[in-house]
């Protein structure tokens, strides 16, 4: 496996994705890992813009030459959870995690700065790279944020790419898919209102439970006899919360959950079936019901050039055979592809899970950790795959 990039810049990765890593903020409370970009893009003598959606950074670098724009992104935010780690930089804010491993993204985008700096004519051969640091990935639209502040126009952004370390793939190996990658994200809320009254006596109460227990059953029918088979749908409630006594019968129940869609046939579909289920139950039990639903991400859909681009730079990079669709697709969401319905672009894997090294803890995990060696691999991949595209276009 050749990497292309030095000993000193793989040295950096590390340091920096450690640094980072130690001190983990959550969505739009990145202010110390933004300045940590900004003192390295001043370092490097790139300007910036900063403050973008709260903690945003974003920095043009043109090769002097006309030609396209890419924009190039890494999220920065870190997770609620407690990691369980006995590593050195392990998070020293209790309860806050880069368990996600937006730090390695952070970091390689920094790499991709410095790389950028030290030789813009082979890696920008003609054109522009807009280097975007992006809070708030994890549930907090970010990337929608930023564009709503204009970034994409202000700069005349062409295309995007961005990738994600991930563990379900072994280091050494890229995954990348043409079409739908990752899911859309819903979110809802189902507040049920029955009447309440003694456990003894249901015949003067609309029970809430039932209703909400019904619903709940009744929801499973979206993906088992609404979705088509080759298609792929989530629907699941992962929250239901009513009363506090046993023999009462409470007045209000309250379900939440997720729904998670793929193609934007189901995107555009399911949210109507669910909300036909949901009131046709409770009104078959008397019950009154409300339903707050709501759309965070898109399905993460990718153009096959892109995908395309990336490919050939993971083949030039890593070797025939480093490509893989294996593990590739999920249904979790990414904000991403708020990015992707604006302008062309990939999302792409860089494989970091490690057997051998037992770095096989899935993301979200309190024992999360990647294979470092994702980092001087990731920012190899991203470089080629930067150089390719505007060297193409
Ligand atoms: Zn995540
Ligand atoms: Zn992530």
């Amino acid at each position: 496996m050749k990497l292309t990039v030095n000993s000193d810049r793989t040295q950096e990765l590390i340091r920096y994705r450690r640094l980072i890593h130690k001190h983990p903020e959550l969505r739009y409370e990145e202010n110390k890992t933004a300045a940590l970009v900004t003192d390295h893009l001043k370092k490097l003598g790139i300007n910036f813009q900063d403050k973008i959606a709260e903690t945003g950074v974003v920095a043009l670098i043109d090769s002097g030459k006309p030609g396209k724009t890419l924009l190039v992104r890494a999220d920065m935010d870190a997770l609620p959870i407690f990691e369980e780690s006995t590593a050195e930089y392990k998070s020293v804010h209790d309860g806050v995690m880069h368990a996600c491993g937006h730090d390695a993204h952070t970091s390689i985008l920094m790499g991709l700065a410095t790389e950028i700096k030290e030789d813009i004519r082979s890696i920008l051969p003609k054109g522009k790279v807009l280097l975007v640091f992006q809070p708030a990935e994890e549930g907090g639209q970010g990337a929608d944020r930023m564009i709503e502040q204009g970034i994409l126009e202000k700069y005349n952004v062409d295309a995007a790419i961005a990738l994600h370390v991930w563990n379900h793939i072994p280091v050494g190996k890229v995954g990348v898919v043409d079409g739908p990658m990752m899911a859309a994200v819903d979110e809802f809320t189902i507040r049920i209102s029955g009447v309440s009254g003694h456990g003894a006596m249901p015949q003067h109460t609309v029970d809430p439970i039932v209703t909400g227990a019904h619903i709940v059953t009744a929801l499973q029918t979206i993906v088992s006899r609404n979705t088509d088979p080759l298609d792929s749908c989530v629907v699941t409630v992962g929250s239901f919360h009513s009363g506090n006594a046993f023999n009462v019968i409470p007045e209000t129940a309250e379900l939440k959950g997720t729904v998670r869609t793929y193609s934007k046939r189901m995107f555009e579909e399911v949210p109507e079936r669910l909300r036909r289920v949901v009131e046709g139950v409770a009104d078959a039990f008397g019950a009154e019901v409300g339903i707050h639903y709501e759309r965070t991400n898109r399905p993460t859909i990718n153009e096959p050039y892109m995908a395309d681009i990336v490919r050939k730079a993971s083949v030039n990079i890593l070797g025939q055979g480093s490509v893989t669709e294996e593990n590739t697709k999920s249904m979790g969401g990414e904000d991403f592809s708020a990015f992707l319905m604006k302008v062309p672009g990939c999302y792409f894997f860089v494989g970091s899970g490690n057997e051998t090294k037992g770095l096989i803890h899935p993301h979200h995990s309190s024992k999360f950790d990647i294979d470092e060696d994702s980092l001087s691999i990731g920012l190899s991949v991203l470089k080629e795959a930067v150089r390719l595209y505007l060297e193409e276009n």
